[in-house]
């Protein structure tokens, strides 16, 4: 019965304690293992340091195409969190199983591990491939690594199913999620000669106002009938520091700002118009009075968003396993958006509810587990006909 074998592999994830900031080296070997056991291809990207890790792992026919299944492994600290249990030791009371991870992903990847061993893997007449991932808490830097790799290898699923926690709701889009740091830096000097210093606060100030008159913009360019909800890319200005005293000339200024573009081209058009603006207005006119002068930026995440598409088969494969009626769109990322860009049909679809996730007391519904084991039961079926 895959369930049981899904609540037992889901104790062993529970166990591994993977929270972003650590190497996720110790759960990628357990999870390999565990698919080479059953005859799958594995192959491992891991990132600058080391420490970290991706699997791509693929069962059945050595052919083109096929399903990909996907999840994170990494899950978000429980530091200055109130649990009643030890959140790395998975715990059954009424109905559901707590522990960090087990909605936001590690049930859904434990779903698919059972799956894989009921299979009857001889008979798959198309490859079925695991992505497992790290960083994805901390801006899906797993699985840019892992979708470059695969880009570079040719290796294109038909069809992704990424499972976070949707409630098993068939979701076809969610915004994508661009942050950044832009820090400026001028001439300190006496509030009395503005002229002679270069004040970063005012040049910062001009380039959040460049942002709220590409917020208008971006307003008239959502796409007719989007389902998002507001329907266009929207920009944040989160944070803004800069200065030191009322009579001096602040000589540094920092903005967090970010976007949550419903199209690529929105991104694009956003960071274009502003690297622009920096290049041919702000910088030659603080270097005219300080050479040294300087924007620089952080890239914190660039999280593509999953835009929905018209013809998209894996919609249509899991809303007929799940025998869902409709489909929906999130507002939070994932890292189902590098997929589709590889040019992979792809949908969120798990167990869980995203309110249960990143908090104390993290749980999944047992049943929720079940539903999914049975949607993936029904694709096994299908995959072996
Ligand atoms: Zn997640």
């Amino acid at each position: 019965m895959t369930l049981t074998r899904t609540k037992d592999i889901l104790a062993d994830l529970i166990a591994f304690e993977t929270v972003s900031a650590d190497s996720n080296l110790e759960i990628i070997r357990f999870l390999t293992n565990h698919l080479q056991t059953l005859g799958a291809r594995c192959i491992e990207t891991r990132d600058e340091t080391g420490k970290k890790a991706n699997v791509f792992a693929t069962l059945g026919p050595d052919i083109p195409g096929g399903i990909l299944l996907s999840g994170h492994t990494d899950v978000v600290p429980v530091a200055d969190q109130d649990w009643t249990s030890d959140p790395f030791e998975m715990v059954e009371r009424d109905g559901r199983l707590y522990g960090r991870g087990t909605c936001d992903m590690k049930g859904f990847i434990a779903a698919s591990l059972a799956f894989a061993e009921a299979l009857d893997v001889e008979k798959l007449t198309q490859p079925l491939h695991f992505a497992f991932t790290y960083d994805e808490e901390t801006g899906c830097l797993g699985a840019q690594n892992l979708v470059n790799d695969l880009s570079e290898r040719g290796i294109v699923p038909d069809i992704a199913i990424i499972g976070e926690p949707t409630e098993m709701r068939v979701i076809e889009g969610h915004k994508g999620c661009f942050e950044y740091t832009t820090r400026f830096t001028g001439l300190e000097g006496h509030s009395s000669a503005p002229d002679d210093g270069v004040n970063a606060a005012e040049y910062a100030a001009r380039y959040v106002s460049k942002l709220l008159e590409l917020r208008h913009v971006l307003k008239s360019r959502a796409p007719a009938g989007n389902l998002f909800e507001p329907p266009w890319t929207t920009i944040n200005v989160g944070f803004f520091n800069g200065g030191v005293a009322h009579n001096v000339i602040a000589s540094k200024a920092e903005i967090g700002w970010e976007m949550r573009p419903v199209q690529a081209s929105d991104a694009d058009l956003v960071n274009q118009t502003l690297s622009d603006y920096v290049t041919h207005t702000l910088l030659p006119e603080m270097q005219a009075v300080h050479p040294e002068a300087s924007i620089t930026q952080d890239v914190v995440a660039e999280v593509q968003g999953l835009e929905p598409m018209e013809d998209n088969a894996a919609r249509k494969l899991v809303a007929e396993l799940t025998g869902a009626n409709g489909t929906g769109t999130v507002a939070f990322a994932t890292e189902a958006g590098l997929f589709q860009q590889l040019g992979v049909h792809a949908i969120v679809c798990g167990p869980g509810s995203i309110t249960q996730a990143h908090r104390a007391d993290e749980y999944v519904e047992i049943e929720q587990l079940d539903l999914c084991c049975r949607m993936l039961d029904r694709l096994g079926r299908r995959l072996t006909a």
